[in-house]
């Protein structure tokens, strides 16, 4: 512990954000900088308690309160070989994570918690801006294969674990670039996209291969695959999203979020996107449909592109401002959040359910219907609180149903769980022996930190699959 009262001494600090009318004139990330300097106090915070809750709360056991402390005592070598003992990606949590981890510091009982996620993004800024960040490729190879299917970071995470394991390692990944939804889901405003290029960069040097435009199941069989490797691990993610059977559903200009967003991220790659496919909220009055992340990320990437108004319907009611007494430290809180994208501008309504799209002689959406409703689990319609909104872009934001089915796991006829996601055991073996499953394709929709934690899981399980001992970690 770097200092024992730092936490009566300190307030919790966090970057600030960059002013609202500037950044919805850029993609670039919505916040500032912040000294490495208060990351040092800020980690001076940290009380090394006895039971760690922050660890236990970590879905890749961060040892928190070690780096915390390196970090004070301005050891950031020492403290990225410990972030890197659990974690493969800390930049890539260190900007996206919702941090379970400062949910559940013991500080934040009475005092707001230790700013964890910040000290975990110094540390790795540290260390790639000094050079630490280098490939570790095996000292000697052990003559075993292994197809990765999918390169969000579930399949980063196997890949990465597997290569250092010794065994051979290719990525399929059917996408043009590598990085599932870091790539073409999280838009640039959250996490930048030169954050994933250096760390493809590494995991190719360390001599991963990744053979991008292959969707595995439609244009190369998985029986090819099965017959050229030793062991597959599937990783294709939680692909199909939760529709919206209401009348007028197949009007033009209603669609998927998962239709909207992967545009925006190509075209501030430089992509040419096709101008009759391109869906842009520009001028138009847009809907959201769906509370959470990816509508706020609807919601933020359409302000960006200059929509007239844009509102974002939640079926839920409005959670409280404070943490809910149903959800106590150190659960993860049932409460308001407020994202960046949230203070940028739109409306957020709650407790609402849309009955029905109308349109134009073209077939274009003109206006959504919608009545308030209670609270769950009936969300029973209130009489006479029905009401229309008119618009020009619908976009539907309401989660996944789990693994895209065509193609892959039809082809492999893999056993699926009561929710359609890959069933595996507790060593993440599939009901095919050799074939292992790991992140959102086998747990559901989740999120990054669980995608890497599984990916570890699941490479050491591989790992002993082929080699009947590992000390993968
Ligand atoms: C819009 C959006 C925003 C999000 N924001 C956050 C956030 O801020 N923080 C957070 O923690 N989580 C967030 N999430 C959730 C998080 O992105 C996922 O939980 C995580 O990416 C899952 O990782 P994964 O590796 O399991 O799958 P994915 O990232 O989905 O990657 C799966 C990859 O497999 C590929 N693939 C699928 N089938 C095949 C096939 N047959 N052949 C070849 N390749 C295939 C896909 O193209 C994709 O590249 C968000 C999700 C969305 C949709
Ligand atoms: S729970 Fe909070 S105060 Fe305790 S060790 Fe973890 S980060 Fe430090």
């Amino acid at each position: 512990m770097g200092k024992p009262t730092g936490f009566l001494e300190f307030k919790r600090e966090v970057p600030q954000r960059r002013a609202v009318g500037e950044r919805l004139e850029d993609w670039r990330d919505v916040y500032q900088p912040f000294a490495e300097e208060n990351v040092k106090t800020q980690g001076s915070r940290c009380m090394d308690c006895g039971v760690p809750f922050c660890q236990t709360g970590c879905p890749v056991s961060n040892v928190i309160p070690h780096w915390n402390d390196l970090v004070y005592k301005d050891r950031w070598e020492e403290a990225v070989r410990v972030l890197h003992s659990t974690n493969n990606f800390p930049e890539f949590t260190g900007n996206v994570c919702p941090a379970p981890c400062e949910a559940s510091c013991v500080l934040g009982i009475n005092e707001p918690p230790v700013t964890i996620k910040v000290v975990e993004r110094t540390i790795i800024e540290h260390a790639f801006s000094n050079g630490w960040i280098k490939p570790e490729p095996p000292k000697k190879r052990s003559g075993k294969t292994v197809a990765v299917i999918g390169s969000g970071p579930s399949g980063l995470a196997a890949a990465q674990q597997l290569n250092r394991a010794g065994h051979r390692v290719t990525v399929y990944e059917k996408n043009d670039r590598v990085g599932g939804l870091l790539r073409y889901g999280i838009p640039d405003f959250k996490f930048e996209k030169h954050l994933l290029d250096r760390r493809i960069a590494q995991l190719q040097a360390e001599g991963i291969v990744f053979t991008t435009n292959t969707n595995v199941g439609v244009t190369i069989s998985v029986e090819e695959l099965r017959r050229s490797y030793d062991a597959i691990v599937l990783c294709g993610g939680a692909e199909s999203p939760r529709n919206l059977n209401v009348p007028g559903r197949e009007l033009k200009g209603i669609h998927f979020a998962m239709e909207f967003l992967p545009q925006q991220n190509r075209r501030n790659a430089g992509d040419k996107t096709d101008p009759v496919k391109d869906i842009i909220a520009t001028g138009k009055r847009v809907v959201i449909i769906g509370g959470g992340d990816t509508g706020a990320d609807c919601l933020g990437t359409s302000l960006r592109q200059k929509a007239a108004s844009v509102h974002q319907f939640e079926i839920m009611p409005k959670p409280p401002l404070e943490r809910a007494t149903s959800t106590p430290w150190p659960q993860w809180p049932l409460q308001l959040r407020t994202e960046s994208s949230h203070e940028e501008g739109g409306i957020r309504d709650w407790a609402l359910t849309t009955t029905r799209f109308e349109g134009d002689a073209n077939g274009n959406v003109t206006k959504l219907h919608a009545v308030r409703v209670g609270p769950p689990p009936n969300f029973t319609p209130v009489t006479g609180s029905e009401f229309s909104l008119d618009a020009d872009l619908v976009l539907l934001a309401m989660g996944f149903n789990g693994p895209s089915k065509n193609g892959l796991l039809d082809e492999l006829g893999v056993a699926l769980d009561a929710r359609g996601n890959v069933s595996t055991d507790r060593e993440y073996m599939s009901s095919i022996p050799g074939i292992f499953s790991a992140g959102d394709m086998r747990r559901g929709q989740s999120l990054v930190v669980w995608a890497i934690s599984e990916g570890r899981k699941a490479a050491k399980s591989v790992d002993k699959f082929l080699m009947g001992v590992s000390s993968l970690p």
